[in-house]
């Protein structure tokens, strides 16, 4: 199936039943969640699928030990639960990951409450199939740990959370699960205004970022997930919410991409601030995060601040001695929205969702979707989605619960793989191919792999450093909604988030495959590379400290 995108002047003419601004984790969900409900749905998102703080988490699927220290049980219980369901619908993109609790010091009284949390957490988990936790001795934490440091090293805490390392593409798996319901979505369309009768809400007005065309779209109801921009967006409606208490909080967090460096998740508290962060494995390279600090900013122009990276290097080099600031390959930036609009301490805000229906404050037709994690996404989704049908006064059942994403293996991974293997090698394509293309797309890596038998070019290598291969990019276009370079090497590969070339050495014939795609002209692909280069390189929300320097003009 060919996923074009929607042609905005054909619906102006219809009514939907939701019109969801924002294609980040929740709006895709909601769209995903209305549309199997039998719900007409149009989604437009401003930039690309995921492209907000989506594609800018620490990737864990967790329940959040941390919020056991506040007592907020039933959050912990609900996100384990949706962890076991990902776990079980998205084992292509969500699997356990082991973590160490390293303790050092002598003290016994840390020690106690911990095990007494980690008790709770795995009573929390009951029937997630995952272990229970479990105290290591030294000898065994350093044995799966050498980088850790042995000084004041007592044991540490080994329990269970999982990871979604590539978080784009459970986006991304979620609208195409949308669209194969019968949703419209359309990336790279703005929401510039909401669209009222008789003070209801009947609709959005978008502009199509790339031509600047305005369409007028009629709905029943308008759903903002329009996550850090939805404050901005709340606004458009004209009418001022509560002046004592803005809807949204925003806090930044930042992450440091390094060289491998453990092959748990180490969880670890800072000495400054007595905060909680994280060393992850990630794609064969490790995450050091994240920091929670207020920014009143533009949601556009968030960056990876200076003193963030600082503050995450000082305290990781406590914890693992060989790693300094020359150690960091790149470092990215996100914004956390917050439903808690109360100034207190940045990382006590609840991380409870808020799901508000603006009819009291004079905006009937308006639902927001404000806060809460990635892991609880689809629970969100669905307590959004009941909202949405009560005011439309339809009965109809979520099916989210239990139903696969699109990737979904429909067999042990181990044998997935092996099959990758084998068929890429029939194909001619080495079987590493074969194999990361199974590892990035699920049981769909077969689409690939035909795209690449039709045409020899799609077997070419994209660059030494990645077994991906030229196919992925026609299907990232025809099949993906990918329009420009960064949504392919950022958001359907995660190329250009990963180390040694953070995708720049395949980036010039990306874009000559995807101008072969979209018809572009020589300017054409001179912009698309400036634009992309000057976004990873000076001041976006990713900065590639230790890639190949390419000049914007080539
Ligand atoms: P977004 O992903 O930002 O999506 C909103 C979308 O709306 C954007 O794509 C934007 O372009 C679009 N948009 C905005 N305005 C408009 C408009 N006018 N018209 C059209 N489109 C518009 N959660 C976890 O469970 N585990 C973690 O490990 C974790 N780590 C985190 C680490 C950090 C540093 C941060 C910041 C958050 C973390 N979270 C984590 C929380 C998680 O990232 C968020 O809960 C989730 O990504 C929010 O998704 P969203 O769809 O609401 O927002």
């Amino acid at each position: 199936m060919i996923n074009e995108r929607a042609d905005l002047s054909a619906l102006e003419g219809e009514t939907f039943d939701l019109a969801v601004v924002g294609g980040g984790i929740m709006g895709t969900g909601i769209a995903r969640d209305a549309s199997l409900r039998g719900l007409r749905v149009l989604l437009v998102e401003k930039e690309d699928f995921g492209s907000g703080t989506s594609s800018r988490t620490s990737r864990l699927i967790h329940g959040g030990l941390r919020y056991l220290a506040h007592l907020d049980f039933k959050i912990v219980r609900d996100d384990l639960r949706e962890r076991t369901r990902l776990l079980r619908n998205a084992p292509h993109l969500v699997s356990p990951l082991p973590c160490l609790i390293p303790i050092y010091g002598h003290g016994v009284l840390d020690r106690i409450i911990l095990r007494a949390g980690l008790v709770i957490y795995d009573l929390l988990a009951w029937g997630s199939g995952l272990p229970r936790h479990k105290w290591l001795g030294c000898n065994e934490i350093l044995d799966s740990e050498p980088g850790l440091n042995p000084k004041g090293l007592r044991g540490g805490f080994l329990f269970y959370d999982a990871q979604a390392p590539r978080v784009e593409r459970l986006c991304l798996e979620n609208a195409l699960d949308a669209v194969g319901n019968g949703a419209a979505l359309v990336n790279y369309t703005s929401a510039i205004g909401l669209i009222r009768e008789k003070g209801r809400v009947v609709g959005l007005e978008v502009e199509d970022v790339a031509t600047t065309k305005r369409h007028q779209i009629s709905a029943r109801l308008v759903v903002n997930a329009a996550g850090p921009w939805a404050g901005l967006l709340r606004d458009l409606a004209g009418e001022k919410s509560a002046p004592s208490a803005p809807m949204v909080r925003t806090t930044r967090g930042v992450h440091v991409i390094v060289n491998k460096s453990c092959s748990n998740g180490i969880v670890l508290t800072a000495r400054t601030d007595g905060r909680i962060f994280f060393v992850l494995p990630w794609l064969g390279y490790s995450l050091i995060g994240t920091t929670d600090v207020d920014y009143s900013g533009d949601p556009e122009h968030i960056q990876p601040d200076t003193e963030d990276v600082s503050y995450l290097m000082d305290e990781v080099k406590r914890f693992f001695p060989s790693l300094g600031d020359n150690n960091v390959l790149g470092t990215y930036a996100g914004l956390r929205t917050l439903s808690d609009s109360h100034r207190g301490k940045e990382s006590d805000a609840s991380r409870r969702p808020k799901i508000i229906d603006h009819s009291a404050e004079g905006v009937p037709g308006l639902i927001s979707i404000v806060g809460g994690k990635l892991t609880a996404y689809r629970q969100i989704s669905q307590a959004a989605t009941d909202l949405a049908c009560s005011l439309l006064d339809v009965q109809r059942m979520c099916l989210t619960l239990d139903r696969p994403l699109p990737g979904f293996l429909g067999t042990e991974l181990s044998s997935l793989l092996d099959g990758s293997r084998e068929l890429a090698d029939s194909y001619g394509i080495s079987k590493a191919s074969g194999e990361y293309l199974a590892q990035l797309y699920g049981n769909r890596y077969r689409e690939v792999l035909a795209m690449a038998g039709e045409n020899p070019r799609g077997r070419t290598v994209l660059c030494p450093h990645t077994p991906a291969i030229m196919a992925q990019v026609r299907h990232a276009v025809n099949h993906e909604w990918a329009r420009t370079p960064a949504d392919f090497l950022l958001r359907r590969t995660l190329l250009g988030l990963t180390p040694p070339c953070f995708g720049l050495d395949a980036l010039s014939i990306v874009i000559d495959e995807m101008g072969r795609c979209l018809g572009w002209s020589a300017e054409d692909k001179r912009k698309q590379k400036n634009t992309y280069l000057s976004n990873v390189n000076h001041g976006g929300w990713l900065q590639v400290r230790n890639g190949p320097k390419i000049s914007t003009n080539d």
